[in-house]
């Protein structure tokens, strides 16, 4: 490594990117660096465009993305079971593995979780804690931009699991986005009967359709309430996954489950939201409704091995390449367009 400076896209405030020049992080004890050959966009990244925030503990101006893949160029030569020119992917999380959370396996509430932002740039740097329990060599069949959709992939097996389906189960997805589309794609091969798609843009539905929707329901033509009781013979489903991430949809998910299934609040919504539930849902219905955060490694592994096995084959959902310095534009066209679902960025 003889350079000492990158290209990194800068986020400034709300809808403000700036392409930048800055230092290549230097590598400490147990690291690795690596440059990053494929980012991809994810509706997280889309929401810190649009409202111009990370959190509250990142300071803008900060360099921003979490889906990546690339090939390692430097690393701490302690580390034996690396080294320079493979290809790898990590992030964007890697738990403490000590305090209580850990301890009782809910590695994905860790109280001293860290977090790795800065896919939008040439080079990352890994942390020593996530190059121990979140990185993955990635099979020499599998590209990059596949292997950077390895995190959406880890969230969705993590709620999957949970939201416990069952084969011939019936599954309604509300959200045909990335997120409602990785939901349809691992639950298709999880051996249920149908999968029943719900959102409000046609264009949409027909690629979940593509996918292999069974069923799709556009909410902005038709009662989607309705519609699902018909297709279950009045019943429900028996398993409702809300991928949307508005209080509305979350309680649209609780009037379409059948008595004794499952709701998985998936999307999340607003800081500070509220949703009603009948007690009688819960009581007489017997209706299991839970939510789920984020993923843990062991969900990252399953992931990138679903991937490379092509049982959960996420190609179809990188409908587009841009460079790093057309990220703004890269933002703007997910805003707008109905077709778009992820992006690959390529430095
Ligand atoms: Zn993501
Ligand atoms: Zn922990």
């Amino acid at each position: 490594m003889h350079e000492t400076s990158m290209k990194a896209v800068m986020l400034y405030g709300v809808k403000n990117l700036k392409i930048e020049k800055v230092p290549i992080p230097r590598l400490e004890q147990n690291e690795v660096l690596v440059k990053i050959r494929a980012a991809t966009t994810c509706g997280t990244d889309l929401k810190i465009f649009q409202r111009g925030y990370v959190s509250q503990v990142i300071k803008l101006p900060t360099i921003f993305g979490h889906e990546w893949a690339g090939e390692i160029v430097d690393l701490d030569p302690n580390i034996n079971w690396l080294e320079k020119g493979m290809r790898i992917r990590a992030g964007n999380s890697a738990p403490c593995l000590r305090c209580r959370m850990c301890e009782k396996g809910k590695f994905n509430l860790c109280e001293n979780m860290i977090w790795l932002w800065g896919a939008y740039a040439e080079y990352i740097k890994v942390p020593a804690r996530m190059v121990r329990v979140n990185l993955q060599r990635i099979p020499a069949h599998v590209s990059y931009e596949e292997a950077a959709l390895t995190e959406p992939l880890a969230c969705v097996l993590h709620g999957v699991e949970e939201a416990n389906v069952k084969l011939g189960d019936t599954v309604a997805i509300i959200g045909a986005g990335p997120i409602g589309l990785l939901h349809l794609l691992t639950v298709k091969r999880l051996g249920v009967e149908r999968v029943l798609m719900i959102d409000l843009v046609e264009e949409r539905l027909e690629f979940a359709q593509e996918l292999g929707a069974d069923e799709t329901i556009n909410g902005r033509n038709e009662d989607a309430v309705k519609r699902v009781k018909e297709l279950t013979n009045g019943y429900g489903a028996d398993v409702v996954i809300e991928a949307v991430g508005l209080p509305s949809t979350w309680e649209q998910a609780l009037r379409i489950v059948r008595k004794g299934g499952t709701v998985l609040e998936f999307g999340g919504c607003p800081p500070g939201s509220e949703i009603r539930i009948s007690t009688d849902l819960l009581h007489y219905g017997e209706v299991t409704v839970l939510g789920t955060f984020h993923t843990t490694p062991i969900h990252f592994r399953k992931a990138l091995q679903l991937i490379a096995s092509r049982t959960v084959d996420v190609k179809p959902l990188i409908t587009r390449k841009m460079r790093l310095e057309q990220l703004q534009e890269a933002f703007e066209l997910l805003t707008t367009s109905k077709r778009e679902i992820k992006i690959a960025i390529i430095p």
